[in-house]
């Protein structure tokens, strides 16, 4: 409850509470499901190769947020400034998301340090991941988070949910190494009128709530990380930016610090009618919760970004800028 309040105060002030940086243009990977680097991705005709790298913490700075989100790329081709960036966020009292692919070393001082969370992004059985995610491969992943507390990201493909028990076997293996403290589990998430191998169909994702909502009786870092009601979001989603929640609370910068990725961190065109971003159903779910007045959150965080971005408007034609 603390949090949705520091969160309304933000929004009331003009600010959107959530920061997403793409830290660095680099990455060792080449996932045929990238969309970084797609050539929408930023806007028409305008990829994420073109732009040169993250250099500091201004956009902190300037946009005061209470979470950060840290992707790429892959932020650990810059693990020289996070040793810097991330404790200064830590002291800041700003809570950071780290997403990584964990195909290098993750520093060991970064283990014990405060409101980071590191998230590896595992997209499958190894087969498949290693197929996709080389040289990230299954024995690199094993062999760097040792000694650390990691999230486990994966998202669900049309091709796993056709192999039966392939999710299952998926947790089993993730949930019984001792580096994993929590999983989450995305779906995949198309861009408008894409037909890819990857897009799940309705009976898909309806099968797949289905089975989340029976795994997390047997896998308690799964119930840990995804709520009933985060889960039963992925068989609504929302119908537009305007309808998500996600969207409106966050600010997300590729990495001149400059360029605004939109609607949301996948950048082009996304159909939020199939989305299956964790970050958004867990933000609906969240705002279907009831304050003691009996509003629901949504409405109150609806009501407070209009008034936000007029307070915004204001404050930025008297200062200026
Ligand atoms: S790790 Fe991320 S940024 Fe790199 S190729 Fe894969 S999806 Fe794209
Ligand atoms: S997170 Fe999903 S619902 Fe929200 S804007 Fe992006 S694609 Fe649409």
């Amino acid at each position: 409850m603390e949090g949705i309040f520091t969160a309304w105060g933000r929004i009331l002030a003009g600010r959107a509470p959530n920061l997403s940086v793409e830290i660095t243009r680099k990455c060792p990977l080449t996932c045929p499901g990238c969309y970084a680097f797609t050539d929408d991705h930023i806007g028409p005709g305008e990829s994420h190769r073109q732009l040169s790298d993250f250099k500091g913490a201004e956009l902190v700075d300037e946009h005061k947020p209470i979470h950060v989100s840290i992707v790429g790329g892959e932020p650990l081709v810059r693990y020289r400034e996070l040793n810097e960036v991330l404790p200064w966020l830590a002291g800041q009292g700003i809570h950071t998301q780290l997403v990584i692919s964990a195909a290098r070393p993750i520093p060991e001082e970064w283990s014990g340090l405060r409101r980071l969370q590191v998230v590896v992004s595992i997209d499958g059985l190894q087969p498949e991941h290693d197929a996709w995610r080389t040289p990230a491969t299954y024995d690199r992943i094993l062999k760097h988070i040792v000694g650390h507390e990691i999230t486990v990201h994966c998202t669900i493909t049309r091709q796993q949910v056709q192999r039966d028990g392939y999710l299952e076997e998926f947790l089993q293996i993730w949930s019984a190494n001792p580096a994993i403290k929590q999983l989450y589990l995305s779906l995949y998430t198309p861009q408008i009128g894409e037909m890819s191998e990857e897009c799940l169909t309705v009976a898909d994702c309806d099968r797949v709530v289905e089975q989340l909502l029976y795994y997390r009786a047997q896998f308690p870092k799964l119930a840990r990380a995804m709520p009933e009601e985060l889960i039963s979001v992925y068989a609504e989603p929302p119908e537009s930016p305007d309808d998500c929640v996600f969207a409106k609370i966050t600010t997300c910068f590729s990495a001149d610090l400059e360029k605004q990725v939109t609607p949301c961190q996948l950048g082009g065109n996304p159909d939020c009618s199939r989305c299956g971003c964790i970050a958004s159903a867990g933000l609906k779910a969240v705002g279907r919760h009831r304050l003691p007045m009996g509003i629901e959150v949504g409405k109150v965080f609806d009501g407070s970004s209009w008034v936000g971005a007029r307070v915004r408007q204001v404050t930025e034609t008297v200062g200026g800028r």
